[in-house]
Order: structure tokens, then sequence, then C-alpha cells
């Protein structure tokens, strides 16, 4: 498709996210069906819920967890649908997992309030207190950091450790909250408005082994290529990016606190390297996917090799940025002289964890509506951006956050929760946090994506100048947290 057509897509969704709610509720309402709570013509002969969750990844389970622990929505039955296995952690592994996520206190506030943080904290996650970014082609960075490096950043958290806390979790909530693991989804059954136009009947939900079931309401929470938008139909804006990433566990030289994640633009791609441990961090870099299936046939001393001169290595600078780079920087600290933060040097990397070499194909993906009646997408189903900002699952969880408020007040107020009244206010408040935060994790994609000049001159004043602006840090680091 074309960009442009893309761009519009994408703004649509912003526009319509902008409206004020009320306006925008009666809109769609007549355009998206009208509800009632009266059942489908199948009720009876098969198991009814009044949620099914299709997917139980780290949003999926989060969500059942979260509604299963909600006091207005007790007694309801709810139901979590997984394909894959049931994931245990009776004990930690003595090897770290390659992949991790950046957790943001926001993320954690929420995985707290659902009781799954204390599993984490039982199992393995690693705080870090500050984050220094820095441009490849000059010597710009930027550095985010909590006042007196006091509190936490953000956290470093294996995906399996948060989905296996999340598991122990759902084990311990009443029996109206089930899981059924290895129970893929094949076919979903949308409710077509009911001919009177004032009542729509439940989805069906059809899995591999030919089990019927039906639901109140739908969630999809699963993943990039959710079956549910797709068998929906929602008009979906995807691209993929000429980028892949190789994760892998990295073994320090050296221990040290570790309190710093670290990331540097490459004209070929974020590099990044997140703390794990006192002598391991997590790597995750992004590159064409030619060079990406290069380092991953690379021998383990040229992998480091390669990690530590993407760190390190000077070649991409050249003296005509460094000079007005630093003319700029003269400039600020005369105006400003306490602003700004000191550069800090990454660790060097001494070897790899044995088989942690992975790489992804990286893309990005919005869904132009998060809910049709009886249907809200959450996650990955609804939102999928690249990783330089460490912000998939964050979104994802805020998701959760924003639909169990609506959901807990429609059934407080006795209203049926597959009504799609409260479901457009859940869209309506994703969209506004989400798409702002899709549009500058791509904008930022594409800026440090070259290193023609022009580009670079304007993005080493545009660092420069908010790294001495304490202000703006903190807003961003605001917006990034929640
Ligand atoms: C390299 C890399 C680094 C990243 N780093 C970060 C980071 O630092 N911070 C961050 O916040 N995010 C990060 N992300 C993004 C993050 O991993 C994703 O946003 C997150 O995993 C999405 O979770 P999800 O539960 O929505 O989807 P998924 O993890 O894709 O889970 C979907 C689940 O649905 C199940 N499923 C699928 N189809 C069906 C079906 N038909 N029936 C039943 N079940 C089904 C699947 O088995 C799966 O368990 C990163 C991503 C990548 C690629």
């Amino acid at each position: 498709m074309h960009k442009l057509t893309k761009a519009a897509l994408a703004l649509n969704g912003l526009s319509r996210s902008l409206v004020t709610e009320k306006r925008v509720s009666a809109v769609k309402v007549i355009r998206r069906g009208l509800v009632c709570t009266e059942h489908g013509d199948e009720a009876g002969k098969t198991e009814v819920y009044d949620v099914i969750i299709s997917g139980g990844g780290m949003v999926g389970s989060a969500m059942a967890c979260s509604l299963g622990m909600d006091p207005n929505l007790e007694g309801k039955k709810i139901l979590l649908l997984e394909a894959g296995n049931k994931k245990v952690m009776d004990t930690v592994p003595a090897s770290y997992s390659t992949r991790v996520s950046s957790i943001s206190p926001g993320s954690a506030t929420l995985l707290s309030g659902i009781g799954a943080w204390e599993h984490i904290l039982q199992m393995r996650v690693k705080p870090y207190q500050r984050m220094q970014v820095w441009d490849a082609c000059s010597d710009a960075l930027i550095t985010f950091d909590k006042e007196n490096l006091q509190d936490e950043m953000a956290y470093i958290v294996e995906n399996d450790v948060v989905v296996a806390a999340l598991t122990k979790q759902l084990d311990t909530l009443p029996d109206n909250v089930q899981v059924k693991y290895r129970s893929k989804v094949e076919t979903y059954t949308w409710p077509m408005p009911h001919q009177a136009a004032d009542c729509v009947p439940w989805v069906q939900v059809m899995l591999a082994n030919g089990e019927v079931l039906q639901t109140k309401l739908l969630i999809g929470a699963d993943g990039p290529n959710s079956t549910v938008r797709r068998q929906l139909g929602i008009p979906t804006v995807n691209w993929n990016y000429d980028q892949s990433a190789v994760v892998a566990v990295l073994h320090l030289s050296e221990p040290t606190e570790n309190n710093v994640a670290w990331q540097r633009f490459l004209p070929t791609g974020p590099i990044a390297m997140l703390p794990l441990s006192d002598t391991q961090s997590s790597l995750v870099w992004s590159t064409s996917h030619q060079t990406a299936e290069e380092l991953l046939e690379l021998d383990e001393e040229s992998f480091v090799d390669a990690v530590n001169s993407a760190f390190w290595s000077n070649e991409n600078q050249s003296e005509l940025i460094e000079t007005a780079g630093s003319l700029f920087r003269g400039a600020l600290s005369a105006i400003m002289p306490s602003a700004g933060s000191p550069r800090q040097l990454p660790p060097s990397v001494a070897g790899i964890g044995p088989k942690t070499r992975v790489m992804f194909p990286l893309g990005m993906g919005h869904a132009s509506e998060y809910v049709r009646q009886r249907v809200a997408l959450i996650g990955d189903a609804a939102h999928r951006v690249h990783p330089l900002a460490g912000q998939g699952a964050n979104l994802g969880l805020g998701d959760v956050a924003s639909l169990t408020r609506l959901l807990s007040q429609a059934a407080f107020n006795g209203k049926d929760l597959g009504a799609i009244q409260h479901l457009l206010e859940y869209e309506t408040d994703r969209q506004r946090h989400n798409l702002p935060m899709m549009a500058a994790i791509d904008l930022m994609k594409r800026l440090y994506s070259t290193n023609s000049a022009p580009v670079v001159l304007l993005r080493t004043f545009g660092l420069q100048a908010t790294n001495m602006l304490p202000t703006l840090k903190e807003q961003i680091m605001s917006f990034a947290s929640k």
C-alpha cells in the first residue's frame, strides 16, 4: 500500500480518537450496531461466558487476572484461551531467556495491583535508574534518569517470567475464572445486528478440537497476526520495516552495578544493551535483514567483536558534524551552564549465552478500530511497534488497565459487558495514548535510519538541546512511563 494512504489511515484513527466521547459514541453506536442483553439463538446448547479472552501472552494473561480480581466483576464467568502450553516456573532457570521487556513503572503498578508483581519479584527482575541514548554519527547524546538516581526508571523482566507470574496468580483465582491451555481458536461467528436493531446475539468461538463456546464479550489478545482482527475484517495499517532485531544474552567483561540501559543509533538501526544482572545484559540489535542473518552465522568471538564495535566505533562520524555539534553544545552550555548530563561509557562485552541468538523481523501495525459490537482488541492484536522505545508490552498493559476500568464501571451500573457504548470509550481512551506514541516511535526510526549530513546535523542539534532541557526530558519520561 502507498505510504500516504497508510498515513491517512493512521490519521483516521487519530482523528476519531480526538472527537469528544459523547459525539463519538452517538455516531459509532449507530454505525456499529446496537446491543441488548438478550442471548443468541444458540444459547443453552453451548457453554456461555461473560468474557472470553483469546490469547494468553503477557497482555491476555494480565487481562484475565485484572478482570478476575475486579470486585465489580465478581462471579462473572471469565475464560482465557491460549494456544500454547501452560508456562509455570517452579524454580527460576539458571540462565536468562533471550526475550525480555523493559517494563515501565505504570505497567509495574498494574501488575502489582493484580498480584503478579510480587511473584515477579520472587523470580527475577532488574531495575535500572538511567538510560543513555546516543548517535553513532555525532557526539550527541541524551540521558534520562530519575532525580539523584533514587527511583527506578523501569525494570527489565524476562517475558517468560511475566507470563509465569500471571499464570501463578490466575491459579489463585476462584473457579469462575478459567484458563484452557493448548486451546487454539479456529473460527469466530460474529453477531449481526438483530433485525429489530435493538439486540445483538453473542459471539461464538470454535476451538480446533471442535468445542463451541459463546461469550457476551470477546477480547482479542492474540498477538500481531490476530485471527480475531483478521476474521472481523478490521482495516489495519501495516508495514514491515527493512529491519530485523537480533537478540542475545550478553556476558560483560567485568561485574558492574549495571543500572543503565544503553542505546546507540547506528545508521543501520539502533543497538540496545539492557541490564539483567551485575554481569549480564540483554541485546536488542535492530539492523538490516541481511546483516541480522550474518550476525547469527558468526562464531561467538566475532559476534562479540561486532557488538563491541557497534557500541564503540566512531567510523560513522565526520569532522564537519563533530565541529558543528561541539560549537552548538558550547553555545548551549554558555546559556545553561549546569544543564545537560555527562557521557558515560557502556560496559564491554566478553561473551554470549549459549544458543541465545535469535532474530525477529520488525514491523508496525495499527488496527483503525479496536472494538466492534461484543469485541475488543488489546495488545499487539491492536498495535505493533518497533522495539526501539521498549513500549510494545507497555502499551498492551495500558489497554488492560483502561478496558478493566470501563468494564468494571459497566458491571457496576448493571450494563451488558459487550455493549458498544463503553467499548467505544475504551477505544477513544487508548487511541489517544497509543497513536502519538506510535507516531513518535516511527519518526525516531526514520530520523535515525540515515547518515545524510543535513539530517544528522538536525538531529544532533535536537538531541543536544533536548538533553539540556530537564522539564522536556521529564515530560518525555512521564509519557513513556505510563
Ligand atoms: C525484539 C523485541 C524486543 C521487545 N522489547 C520490548 C520491551 O523492551 N518493552 C516492551 O514493552 N515491549 C517490547 N517488545 C514488544 C512485546 O514483546 C510485545 O508487544 C508483547 O509481547 C505483545 O504481547 P501480546 O500478549 O499482545 O501478544 P503475544 O505475545 O504475541 O501473545 C499472543 C498470544 O496469543 C496466543 N494465540 C495466538 N493465536 C491464538 C488463537 N487462535 N487461539 C488461542 N491463542 C492464540 C499465542 O499463543 C500467544 O501466547 C519487544 C518486541 C520485540 C520483537
